[in-house]
């Protein structure tokens, strides 16, 4: 286990229990962090990566766990893991069964302090991707993006590919990116940085879109 994991509240972490409709949801103030992405995006393995722990989101795949939100318990905080969003659109999925659920975590889950959104670094912005951090502006919550998966491409394509993001989210004053790879570690100890703030550090406010007179 690498020194930064170890001396990290990610080392510790726990599955906690899998959620069907959010009465279930732990009623504490607990902050919780939420992953996201579109499925096969390479979310589990940032979550196992994160954590240092190789089996730990496997339960996010456990047939009949997929369409539920998974807890993991991070000792005075938690990861929320969303369902993988699929390829139909967020706004047909969020009018039925599990769409519902995570609607209704999103906007009314008063523990949430931020999103951590991930992208295959090949395919960034999807629209998908982009309805999620719409949403997440709307609530005004922090955002952060990972570019998993950057070992597929060379050195300057990811630093491209990152600088092209950056520019392409200038409208999201309260989201952050970064390159990442969770085969090879690039970029773990700067996200958990990040999710650690997110979790526990007071949330920057974002200017106000507009004045009111
Ligand atoms: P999820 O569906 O978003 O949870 O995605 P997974 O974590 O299951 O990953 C989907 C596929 O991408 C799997 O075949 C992983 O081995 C692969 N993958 C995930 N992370 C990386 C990475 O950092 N580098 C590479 N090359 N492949 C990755």
């Amino acid at each position: 286990m690498s020194r930064a994991a170890s001396s990290s509240p990610f080392a510790a972490a726990r599955f906690l229990l899998s959620c069907a409709q959010t009465g279930q949801l732990p009623a504490d103030r607990l902050p919780e962090v939420v992953l996201a992405g579109r499925s096969n995006a390479g979310k589990s393995s940032a979550l196992n990566a994160l954590c240092n722990q190789h089996g730990l989101a496997r339960v996010s795949k456990t047939p009949g766990r997929t369409q539920l939100i998974n807890l993991f318990d991070l000792g005075n905080a938690r990861l929320a893991d969303l369902p993988g969003y699929g390829y139909a659109a967020v706004a047909r999925d969020l009018r039925n069964g599990w769409g519902r659920l995570i609607a209704a975590y999103l906007d009314q889950r008063e523990n949430l302090r931020g999103v951590v959104v991930i992208m295959d670094i090949r395919h960034p912005l999807t629209p998908l991707d982009l309805q999620m951090l719409d949403w997440a502006r709307h609530r005004g919550l922090p955002c952060h993006v990972l570019l998993a998966k950057a070992d597929k491409l060379g050195y300057g394509a990811a630093k491209r590919t990152l600088l092209d993001v950056t520019a392409a989210l200038r409208p999201y004053p309260l989201t952050t990116v970064q390159v990442f790879s969770a085969h090879e570690g690039t970029g773990l100890n700067e996200a958990r940085q990040r999710i650690y703030a997110l979790l526990h550090e007071p949330p920057a406010t974002a200017p106000p879109p507009e004045t009111l007179s």
